[in-house]
């Protein structure tokens, strides 16, 4: 009832008002919730979906799909060089080439496309439906296209380099976990073989993953049980057959998985960072040994690119040398054109270092990658190994000849030593020996052996020395003859 001096409209405001705040309060609330449930749901940087919201709405989709009669896909945009750039030039600048990114597949994908950040430098796209496979393929190879056009900052054009791994629904594989795990493989699969920069995902790729998980437990075991070994394989001068040099060659062998190659181990022990610690404890194990042999004989260590940016590549040099008092004339060290694919300073200033200390670089397995020339004058290496394929190729292939002869014959104009790897056969050794190649390595002349058993290649070399004819002479001899 109102009271004297109020009217009822007063009255009603009375009651009115604070239901009116009511409602604004619950209104806020409700926008309060909104804006938290968005944020938990999206990427903060690029306002797209996060990583478990995408997951979530992906098995959602999946699980009401009828994948008899419909087929989805996944793609997975890897952005390379965003890491160097935000490490390089700031990390503003790197969270602003991601918006940017961001943007454009934004503007690529279709309404009934899910999109998502996955982590700093990768984006997932989701299409619940598609007519056929190469409709996914178009749709990766546009997002390439677009993404990979520079982003502008300030007066600077970012190019970024931008892969694609695409895999396919299946009734067996539905869930989202599955389908980003495939498309990682698949990424990974078409980026890593530089080819171009998109791929199908195959069961192939989760297969050698498996491979690769087995392989990296049981590296790390070999390594704590301090069960690796090295093996030895002997070099000889072409001219004489003199035993120059011996390369040192890790060997793995495992209880439950066998031996396991280098091949298949060192790529391993690079990805997974253990090649650090292994590289180092090769280094000390072949000083160790060649410590022991007679002084004219050097042993060659392979070193692996990734090691020249673990920082104490050096330090493991010395380490290595003082440990077994060797001296550094009698340690070469091996690396690939690999390593100085990248161009780097930091490689080439390790280079300088080793090559100051006594050291002698080779270039190994020269023919198997880019065989660019312009590695023979960027950097001064002692020596250059001519890899096994090309020596191979000589059975077949007529015009290697003329070719290993003139490879021979540059690097001698450049004062580099020349040895041949794959010396399977008399004719091989017949040929190189014609071509002046200076040493000979290979199954013909010796396979890698222990410790131990090098010991009488050593033995039976100098004694053969003592010996007007050498055995290698007689092999040269036995297969002119027969030629
Ligand atoms: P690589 O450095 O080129 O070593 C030569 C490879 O050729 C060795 O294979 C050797 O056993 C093989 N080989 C030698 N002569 C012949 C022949 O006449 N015929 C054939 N078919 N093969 C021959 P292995 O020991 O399996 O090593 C393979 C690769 O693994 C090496 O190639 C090297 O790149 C890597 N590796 C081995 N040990 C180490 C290591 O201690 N550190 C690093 N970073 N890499 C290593
Ligand atoms: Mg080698
Ligand atoms: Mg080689």
């Amino acid at each position: 009832m109102a009271t004297s001096g109020e009217s009822a409209n007063d009255l009603e405001d009375h009651i009115t008002e604070p239901l009116n705040e009511i409602d604004q309060l619950r209104k806020d609330k409700a926008q309060l919730e909104g804006d938290v449930a968005h944020l938990l749901r999206h990427d903060q940087l690029t306002g797209l979906l996060n990583r478990s919201a995408f997951v979530s709405r992906v098995d959602h989709m999946l699980a009401t799909m009828d994948h008899n009669s419909q087929k989805g896909a996944m793609i997975e945009i890897g952005v390379r060089g965003l890491p160097r750039i935000a490490g390089s030039l700031g990390r503003h600048v790197g969270d602003y080439a991601v918006s940017a990114l961001a943007a454009r597949l934004n503007t690529i994908r279709e309404d009934s496309h899910l999109v998502c950040r996955l982590d700093y430098w990768s984006f997932a796209l989701f299409m619940p439906t598609i007519g056929d496979p190469l409709e996914v393929l178009t749709k990766a190879k546009t997002i390439i296209a677009a993404l990979s056009q520079p982003v502008d900052w300030i007066d600077r054009k970012i190019k970024l380099e931008v892969g694609a791994g695409v895999a396919l629904t299946s009734a067996s594989d539905s869930e989202a976990a599955t389908l980003l795990q495939n498309v990682g493989l698949a990424l990974k699969a078409a980026t890593e073989k530089g080819g171009p920069g998109y791929g199908f995902y195959n069961p192939a790729m989760a297969k050698a993953s498996r491979r690769r998980a087995d392989v990296l437990l049981a590296l790390t075991e070999t390594i704590e049980k301090q069960t690796m070994s090295l093996h030895f394989q002997p070099i000889f001068r072409a001219s004489t057959g003199e035993l120059v040099s011996f390369e040192a060659l890790m060997r793995m062998s495992h209880p439950e998985l066998g031996v396991i190659s280098p091949v298949e181990f060192i790529p391993v022990a690079e990805e997974s960072g253990l090649i650090g610690r292994l590289g180092a404890w090769a280094l000390a194990e072949a000083c160790r040994v060649a410590a022991s042999w007679p002084p004219h004989i050097t042993v060659s260590v392979n070193i692996s690119p990734d090691q020249f940016y673990s920082g104490t590549l050096l330090t493991d040099v010395h380490n290595a040398l003082e440990l077994s008092s060797f001296p550094a004339y009698r340690l070469e060290v091996e690396i690939t054109e690999s390593t100085m694919l990248k161009d780097s300073d930091i490689v080439m200033a390790q280079l300088a270092s080793l090559r100051d200390l006594g050291c002698a670089i080779v270039l190994d397995d020269f023919g198997t990658g880019y065989s660019s020339l312009s590695y023979l004058w960027k950097f001064p290496f002692s020596k250059l190994k001519i890899d096994r394929s090309f020596v191979h190729a000589l059975d077949t292939a007529p015009l290697m000849k003329g070719m290993l002869k003139s490879i021979i014959d540059l690097s001698r104009n450049l004062g580099l030593k020349i040895t041949a790897e794959g010396i399977e056969t008399d004719a091989h050794v017949v040929a190189l020996r014609e071509y002046k190649c200076d040493f000979l390595q290979g199954y013909l002349t010796g396979r890698p052996a222990t410790e131990t058993d090098i010991s009488s290649v050593i033995l039976k070399n100098f004694a053969e020395s003592l010996k007007p004819k050498l055995e290698l002479s007689k092999v040269i001899e036995r297969a002119a003859m027969s030629a």
